[in-house]
């Protein structure tokens, strides 16, 4: 183990980033010979789908049974509705960011997959995909890895959990905590394994991503770079005219709200961590904006756990990419599926660094695009995690920002906020330069 000190006490972002760079050089200059390696991809590939039915069915159950139903009442219906509202306005801006740009275009994966390997797609109508969203058995479907099914079922288990655990009668709430217990137990070893896989990443990028340039030549930069300008784009419109706007709708100055945010911004941008920044936006929410703790410490931890505007974006762009990038672009009817399977994901999809890479397999499955090992897909896919923490970074900002957003709207339409913070912050408008740290 101490020969390998080196590589697990270094930052395992920048090991990622070397597998990325190291992959792309080798790729090039050894060109298709470099196939040797795709059986290491194969095994990340693996790797992270045989995690994904495991964490959805922790992680979303207990998400779920953390709401206590008395709690969801007028405040958290509303946060609620606004969250989900705001994460359909992510996702189409996602997409219709994605079509303007058309990321992926020109890379022909699946021409260039000269084994034979075929695009393995298969598009199910919109009209099967929200029938086949109940489950006849759920069991079935976590073991076929049928995603919306399984999140349909999770979500109910969830709410059915945390009514147990409210319950009068001593004998059921005292199951219903056991029960709670154990799923958070899951979910807690779930992210423990995450880590560890996360660990063999950097060598699963790099076999990956080398067998992409080795087959792809250099001419696969410009599309990577193209989508992580089209990602951006779209989180900082999002930010600026759905955030900004429902702000003003609400008589709130955009310009003092991202003044008080900026400090929750930056932390998830570098922490790549909504629920890591938690303590940050919620001494904003207190000690900037004024809102009541009643509203933050409910709304804030549920939009940690359930609002990834951020997430829905990238999920957006990047399914459009992965669909131009193996020469079958997305229809319409996708789309529209992909507005609801990523506004599902977004609920499933943890506050933790690259949570939402793992969901985008989900995103993708839902659509018919099987991130099958050595397909096109799975290339493609590669393509897109391999730079997954550039785009981490910016959708966990726009996540965060989310969040503190409806929390702000929230508190206004419920007076639950103290106005006298924003008089003050709308009169030193022009100063907006003050450091970071305030
Ligand atoms: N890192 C994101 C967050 O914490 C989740 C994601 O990977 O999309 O909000």
């Amino acid at each position: 183990m101490k020969l390998f000190g080196w590589y697990f006490k270094s930052n395992l972002l920048v090991r990622i980033l070397l597998g990325l760079i190291l992959g792309a050089v080798c790729g090039i200059v050894f060109g298709p010979a470099m196939t040797w390696a795709s059986p290491f991809g194969e095994i990340f590939i693996r790797l992270l789908k045989m995690i994904v039915m495991p964490v959805i069915l922790f992680t979303l159950t207990v998400g779920a049974a953390s709401v206590h139903p008395s709690q969801l009442g007028r405040v958290g219906v509303k946060a609620l509705i606004i969250y989900m509202i705001s994460t359909g306005f992510a996702v189409s801006f996602g997409l219709i960011c994605g079509n303007l740009f058309r990321p992926g275009k020109g890379i022909q994966i699946a021409a260039s997959a000269a084994e034979g390997v075929k695009a393995n797609v298969s598009v199910p109508s919109l009209v099967d995909t929200l029938i086949n969203v109940v489950p006849v058995n759920p069991f079935g479907a976590i073991a076929e890895g049928n995603v919306l099914p399984v999140i349909f079922f999770c979500l109910l288990f969830g709410i059915g959990l945390a009514y147990a655990r409210n319950s009068e009668d001593e004998q059921i709430s005292q199951s219903g905590e056991t029960v709670f217990r154990f799923f958070n137990g899951g979910a807690e070893i779930m992210y423990m394994v995450v880590h560890w896989i996360l660990q063999y990443a950097p060598i699963g990028v790099f076999a990956l991503i080398a067998d992409v340039f080795g087959k792809q030549g250099a001419e696969a930069f410009g599309p990577l770079g193209w989508t992580t300008l089209a990602v951006y784009l779209a989180f900082v419109g999002h930010m600026l005219l759905i955030y900004g706007g429902m702000l003003m709708v609400f008589k709130l100055s955009p310009f003092a709200f991202f003044s008080k945010a900026k400090g929750a911004i930056v932390t998830a941008f570098v922490t790549r961590s909504s629920g890591g920044t938690l303590p940050v936006s919620m001494e904003a929410a207190d000690s900037k904006m004024g809102i009541s703790q009643g509203v933050y410490s409910f709304s804030l931890p549920l939009g940690a756990t359930i609002n990834m505007d951020g997430t829905a974006i990238y999920q957006g762009v990047c399914a459009i990419f992965v669909g131009f990038a193996i020469g079958t672009p997305l229809t319409f009817s996708q789309q529209l599926t992909i507005i609801a399977t990523s506004l599902l994901a977004s609920i499933g999809t943890a506050g933790v660094p690259g949570a939402g890479a793992i969901m985008l397999m989900m995103v993708l499955e839902s659509v018919g695009l099987k991130v099958e090992p050595g397909s096109p897909v799975a290339m493609a896919y590669a393509m897109i995690f391999g730079i997954d923490a550039l785009l981490d970074m910016g959708r966990t900002a726009c996540n965060v920002t989310g969040d503190l957003a409806v929390t702000c709207i929230v508190a206004k339409s419920e007076n639950e906020m103290d106005s006298s913070y924003w008089q003050k912050e709308e009169q030193m408008v022009g100063q907006l330069s003050e450091p970071l740290a305030d």
